[in-house]
């Protein structure tokens, strides 16, 4: 285990008071000055799934099957080395995923921790907002300051279609007790064809910003490579918004290093954002890491190269993200409406490839000439394990993946977001 027991920066306190303005970045012992890849881009944002449970079944993400799970999720302990590790390396701040991180009952306690390790200046969750409503307070006191909630219909019953569950009102109830509990909402909705794509369900959702303070953003379907869920069928591009709100204008105060273009309507409390990762992607600007909730580490969510984690030091897993940053690929290769089984997709009900280490534990410094990954890894593994619920099995491919910095990854990407966390 790390060494390093620091002093918080993020205090349960500070996450209570002031609502709008930014924590206050840690005074504290010393992680690294700053985490870059050979792009030139800092890293410094970890997305930190903290289960692959969840009781929704999205049809998107798990193909309508909510996902139980055959293994345990990873401690607190080890959730805070993994964290540390990551803040060692440079990381700034942690947003928790999943899976659905309300599914632990030691949420909080995972969020005290995380708020006490020095250097993290910003927590934030990305939940379903089933169970927000009785946690909200407990969750911001304990340090959460920004709260994305996935709603994809205002319509209960479209909503049941696409989450397999009825669960408006409770959602409804989660986004306004986290802003009466002082942190920042962002409501996620995913665009797809036919089910929330037209007008009247844009406006309706729309609605919601002239109620509250709080951002909308409009999420471009990713692919993904499932027999029981059909890209072609649900992709609806970003146009659609803009159709149904012509009275958009472009934010003024519209950063350059967000994923969101975000825009304004007269008389809204909060802005509506469009979020296209395939057709407009982002990744020049891409600031994350991932760790997945079995613990390995993935520099890119779209490439399947990953890097475990479990039973290292804080340092040790601070080397390993410092290494492994240096391979993350500069773009995806994702194509709109390419789902089906040829590649350059998301395939969500399909296990990722582990591409690992040549001892099965520790990444060996290798070379991969200059300006090449320093990490050596090797593709093995054959885990049993779950992932969200249906998947096949690990796929083994041989050899080193030596893949040159900065150059897309080119093999199809296995992809479970309710493992990887979204
Ligand atoms: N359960 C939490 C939730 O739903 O917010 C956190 C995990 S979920 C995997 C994170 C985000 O990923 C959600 O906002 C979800 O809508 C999004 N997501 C999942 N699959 C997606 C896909 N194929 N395309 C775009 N967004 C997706
Ligand atoms: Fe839906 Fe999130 Fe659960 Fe996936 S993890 S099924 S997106 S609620």
């Amino acid at each position: 285990m790390g060494t390093d027991t620091g002093t918080g920066a993020v205090t349960a306190r500070r996450a209570a008071s002031a609502p709008d303005s930014a924590p206050e970045p840690s005074t504290a012992a010393a992680p690294a000055p700053g985490l870059y890849d050979q792009a030139g881009r800092q890293i410094n944002c970890l997305r930190l799934s903290v289960t692959e449970r969840c009781g929704f079944g999205c049809i998107y993400c798990t193909g309508g099957r909510s996902h139980g799970c055959r293994r345990d999720d990873l401690p607190l302990e080890e959730i805070l080395t993994l964290a540390r590790g990551a803040a060692l390396a440079g990381c700034t701040r942690i947003r928790l995923t999943g899976g659905e991180p309300l599914e632990r009952v030691d949420l909080p306690e995972i969020i005290r921790g995380l708020a006490e390790l020095p250097g993290i200046t910003s927590l934030g969750l990305t939940t379903n907002g089933c169970r927000l409503a009785a946690a909200a307070r407990e969750l911001a006191d304990a340090g959460i300051r920004d709260v994305n909630v996935s709603l994809d219909s205002a319509d209960p019953g479209v909503l049941r279609q696409i989450t397999g569950r009825s669960c408006l009102d409770q959602i409804l109830a989660g986004i306004e007790a986290a802003l009466e509990a002082g942190c920042r909402v962002k409501i996620n909705t995913v665009l797809l064809k036919g089910l929330n794509d037209d007008p009247g369900s844009i406006h309706d959702l729309a609605d919601l910003i002239f109620r509250h303070p709080l951002d909308l953003r409009f999420i471009e379907l990713m692919p993904a490579d499932r027999e029981d869920f059909s890209h072609e069928r649900y992709f609806a591009p970003a146009e659609a918004v803009f159709r149904a709100l012509p009275g958009l204008v472009p934010a003024e105060d519209e950063s350059q290093n967000a994923p969101a273009r975000n825009y304004v309507l007269k008389g809204a409390r909060g802005r509506i954002g469009i979020i296209s990762p395939v057709t407009r992607k982002f990744c020049r600007t891409c600031n994350r890491i991932r760790i997945t909730a079995d613990g390995m580490l993935r520099p890119c969510l779209l490439s399947r190269r990953e890097f475990p984690l479990r039973g290292l030091t804080s340092e040790e897993v601070a080397k390993i993200i410092r290494d492994a940053v240096s391979c993350k690929p500069r773009e995806h290769r994702l194509t709109a409406g390419c789902g089906g089984s040829s590649g350059q997709s998301m395939p969500g009900g399909r296990r990722p490839d582990r591409i690992r280490d040549n001892n099965d534990r520790h990444l060996s410094r290798g070379s991969a000439g200059s300006g090449g990954c320093n990490v050596t890894a090797r593709q093995s593994v054959n885990r049993n394990g779950c992932g969200n619920g249906n998947e096949s099995g690990n796929r083994i491919r041989n050899g080193t993946d030596n893949e040159p910095a900065g150059s897309p990854d080119d093999s199809s990407v296995r992809l479970a977001m309710g493992r990887i966390g979204g």
